[in-house]
């Protein structure tokens, strides 16, 4: 049996009838941009989190960056974040004319918490960026104290987290703004790339309608210069149902979750995910540690099973911005980069898949 890490034709031909005459409805409708599926999508996606607006954009990258100038940091702001991050996150802080700056996470969880953030702070900082890597939420309530007793601007990046909960709110619902990406690996994923910001603040929302469609307001009034990244009508067909269906997938997400727990629970030299009490972990990758991921990887490769890792290179190390870390120290992000191995775990693998990793990784022998 091949264990692939996702199959986006499997998750597809599920939806198949579903899906057909949504997209016969959006093709002709003659609105193909900005279009009435667009707009409904919209109306869900909030309602889903809680929130009042939610703007779609070309990609999650951009939601970032929009997100980011949205709320007005400027030319040298410092934006923290973590430094075992997605490195997209840290060019999309730069693409927005922002610095980053980076804190080494928590060394057990991954994830940066309110404390380390703290003493990473500078009098330049303005604002943090959270993200809620692999589906686990940070602590959102440790960071919103923060934020507020330091007159910080908090900002979410939900790209991987669709569907996680802290202390049973949204992820998305609770920063100024929150980025989401709809790329198709994502827990919930267009045909293509696409994205959205998150925000309760109708000024925000109404500078990201305008910002996202050239600065226009209107057909002819170009406001101000601006890029062209608006979500598709189409691919907010296919998000609009795949929406109804999150729940469900994150449900199946944390059922597999459960399943390797249990399998894999006593196995020496693997260290497994651990969900926080007040967290709701959306599994969007299930990620486990190791000391000896090359030899591991290639035997579960050459047993048909398809891992990933997510990272190999800490992003503060990529050559896009090494210059501009040089000297710093990450060692829990550079641990994490040298360790981590994602298993199979999409909502739609089966139970018999899922096994079949369990024994593939239970006859290794490790050193
Ligand atoms: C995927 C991702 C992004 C970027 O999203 P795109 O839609 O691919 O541009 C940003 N941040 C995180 C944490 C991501 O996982």
């Amino acid at each position: 049996m091949k264990v692939p890490t996702k199959s986006h034709s499997r998750q597809l031909g599920a939806l198949w009838e579903e899906l057909q005459p949504l997209l016969e409805d959006a093709l002709l409708r003659d609105d193909p941009v900005l279009g009435d599926s667009l707009q409904a999508f919209e109306a869900a996606l909030a309602a889903y989190h809680g929130v009042e607006h939610a703007v779609g954009v070309g990609s999650g990258s951009d939601a970032l960056v929009l997100a980011i100038q949205g709320v007005g940091l400027g030319p040298n702001a410092e934006v923290l974040t973590s430094a075992h991050t997605f490195s997209g996150v840290l060019s999309a802080i730069f693409r927005a004319g922002a610095r980053p700056l980076l804190a080494d996470p928590d060394p057990d969880s991954g994830l940066l918490d309110p404390g380390r953030a703290e003493a990473a702070l500078t009098p330049a900082t303005r604002a943090i960026l959270v993200v809620h890597l692999y589906g686990h939420p940070v602590d959102l309530d440790g960071f919103r104290a923060l934020c507020a007793r330091r007159g910080l601007v908090l900002l979410e990046d939900a790209c991987q987290a669709h569907g996680a909960r802290w202390n049973g709110r949204p992820v998305g619902s609770v920063g100024r703004a929150t980025a989401l990406s709809f790329h198709p690996s994502k827990n919930l994923g267009a045909f293509g790339d696409g994205g959205a910001v998150l925000t309760d603040d109708p000024v925000l929302a109404d500078w990201l309608r305008v910002e996202r469609n050239m600065g226009k307001r209107g057909k002819y009034v170009f406001e101000r210069i601006a890029p062209n990244t608006k979500l598709d009508t189409l691919q907010a067909a296919i998000l609009r149902l795949k929406l109804r269906h999150l729940d469900g997938w994150v449900e199946r997400r944390r059922e597999i979750a459960a399943r390797y727990l249990d399998g894999l629970k006593d196995v020496e030299g693997l260290r497994l995910p651990r969900e926080d009490r007040r967290a709701r972990h959306a599994y969007h990758l299930f990620v486990v540690r190791t000391s000896e991921r090359e030899r591991f990887r290639s035997f579960l490769a050459e047993a048909g099973v398809a891992t990933g890792v997510h990272y190999p290179v800490s992003a503060p190390r990529q050559p896009a911005f090494a210059a501009h870390f040089r000297g710093a120290r990450f060692p829990v992000a550079d641990a994490w980069a040298d360790q981590v191995v994602s298993l199979p775990a999409s909502h739609e693998h089966r139970d018999a898949e899922i096994d079949r990793v369990i024994e593939v990784v239970r006859a290794f022998p490790w050193a």
